[in-house]
């Protein structure tokens, strides 16, 4: 279709501008005027048509009531009729359908009290959180409906709410996280008056569950850029309400090691791990693994700060900060791992036994994570990419000891607790010392990792035990 997907420069509903739709979806919007029905893709996947990155899930707005739609189709799942959503399994496709609604009484900023079905299209658009968000596409001809400018602020990368900011954000306190998770996938900008009724409704944010935070912070997170998110976070003051411990980062200076005051580096590193497309927990160990900083931070006598076990402190705070936040436990012991570890520092006279002890401490499966995060945290100093070579040494080294280490863990021993217990060794406790016992001596020298070496250190062990 000629000019499809260029953006149109009006702030009116848009008669003339369509847009290609899939084959399926008028198919799927031909039952509907079948029955009289009108039927519209709406919100984020219109949204994304026009920037033209496929869309994920497709959301129908429609004039048809719930129980008509259910009339109309096979297989249809209640999903949520009391908001008046259904949904409807259609060649494979399963696809939500909502009634056109307007939402009314936001008793306490989380979610509407009760919900009213609504006669249009536009009024449905209405009650949409951003102008982006608030377009729809009439199915199956393709027309856009465009009553707020939301095509125009696409074109011009911004984020602006539809109606007055401070009103929908009273409404629903999830908003302004909303808005800058957006900023972050979208690397759209956010106008003043938004960023401005941010701080006024704090409140309100204050009240969201968590598990609803929890998602917009992981989507930040796992955006290109969180950076832009987090800078927003600190300005409006959601940092304050929601991630307390890393605003007392800011302006936390450490002067003799650093340029920057904790949060900047920490932001930094953050910024670095996303850049890179590392995992989530390296991305969250990166942006909390200084949290313990403020807590410790001392002035020595030749007037530098010292942060001695901020490590600790730093896993400590950022295991009850991703509690509190609902991630769940796998997510959170992995982060608070890679946060305790990531002070190591190599050196080139550590003996093959320390490079192992190194090696079994961190685990090898968190190795990959562990050095990501290191180079995370020197981005994060210097403020530029770490020079790769820094940690090719130890790399190697790592690498060279693995290679000659023939355990480096309990299971990869040449024995095993029955074998213990069929020498003499009493089930239990005394089973899993002694093996922990027998790696220790595997660890300093790898050639004792056959069986009859290692029951001979067995029984000994038990003898001295007994004399
Ligand atoms: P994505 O699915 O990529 O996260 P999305 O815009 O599709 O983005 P959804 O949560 O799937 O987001 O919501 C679908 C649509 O519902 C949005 O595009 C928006 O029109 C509307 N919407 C969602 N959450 C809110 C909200 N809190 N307030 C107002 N409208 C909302
Ligand atoms: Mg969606």
């Amino acid at each position: 279709m000629n000019g499809a997907n260029t953006v149109q420069n009006t702030g009116k509903t848009s008669n003339q501008k369509r847009l290609p739709v899939a084959p399926a979806l008028c198919r799927f919007a031909q039952i509907f005027e079948e029955h009289g029905k009108k039927a519209y893709l709406a919100g984020g996947a219109v949204r994304d048509i026009l920037l033209k990155k496929k869309a994920c899930d497709w959301d129908i707005a429609t004039d048809a009531s719930p129980q008509e739609v259910m009339a109309m189709f096979k297989t249809v799942i209640p999903t949520g009729i009391k908001h008046g959503t259904v949904t409807v399994l259609y060649k494979g496709a399963s696809i939500e359908v909502t009634t056109f609604r307007t939402e009314a009484d936001y008793r306490d900023g989380r979610r509407p009290e009760r919900v009213e079905f609504a006669a249009t299209i536009e009024e449905d658009l209405s009650r949409r959180d951003f102008t982006m968000n608030a377009m729809a596409l009439s199915l199956p001809d393709g027309r856009l409906v465009d009553p707020f400018g939301g095509a125009l602020d696409i074109k011009n990368q911004i984020i602006r709410c539809v109606g007055s900011p401070p009103e929908r954000f009273s409404e629903d306190g999830l908003r302004p996280l909303r808005a800058l998770r957006f900023a972050s996938t979208l690397g759209f900008s956010l106008e003043a008056a938004l960023l401005d009724a941010i701080k006024q409704c704090l409140d309100v944010t204050a009240m969201v569950s968590m598990e609803r935070v929890q998602s917009e912070f992981e989507k930040m997170l796992r955006s290109p850029r969180p950076q832009t998110a987090l800078e927003a976070m600190r300005q409006t003051g959601l940092l304050k309400l929601l991630l307390p411990e890393l605003d007392a980062c800011v302006g936390v200076l450490q002067k003799g090691y650093h340029r920057f005051d904790v949060w900047t580096h920490s932001v930094l590193a953050c910024a670095y791990a996303a850049a890179q497309n590392m995992s989530l927990e390296v991305r969250l160990a990166a942006l909390l693994h200084d949290i313990g900083k403020p807590e410790t931070a001392r002035l020595n006598e030749n007037g530098v700060w010292t942060f001695y076990n901020h490590e600790k402190v730093s896993a400590k705070k950022s295991r009850a900060l991703l509690s509190k936040l609902r991630f769940d436990n796998q997510t959170i012991e992995k982060v608070v791992h890679l946060i305790e570890e990531h002070m190591f520092h190599y050196e080139d006279e550590w003996s093959d036994a320390a490079v192992r002890r190194f090696i079994i401490r961190v685990g090898e499966e968190n190795l990959e994570a562990l050095f990501a995060l290191r180079a995370a945290d020197s981005a994060g100093t210097a403020g530029v990419p770490p020079d790769p070579r820094s940690m090719q040494e130890f790399l190697r080294r790592i690498e060279r000891v693995r290679e000659k280490s023939s355990a480096l863990s309990i299971k990869k021993l040449a024995v095993n607790g029955h074998d213990l217990m069929a020498i003499g060794v009493p089930a239990g406790k005394s089973v899993g010392i002694i093996l922990k016992l027998l790696l220790e001596a595997v660890l300093e020298d790898p050639a004792l990792n056959t069986r009859e070496k290692l029951l001979e250190i067995a029984k000994k062990t038990m003898e001295n035990k007994l004399t």
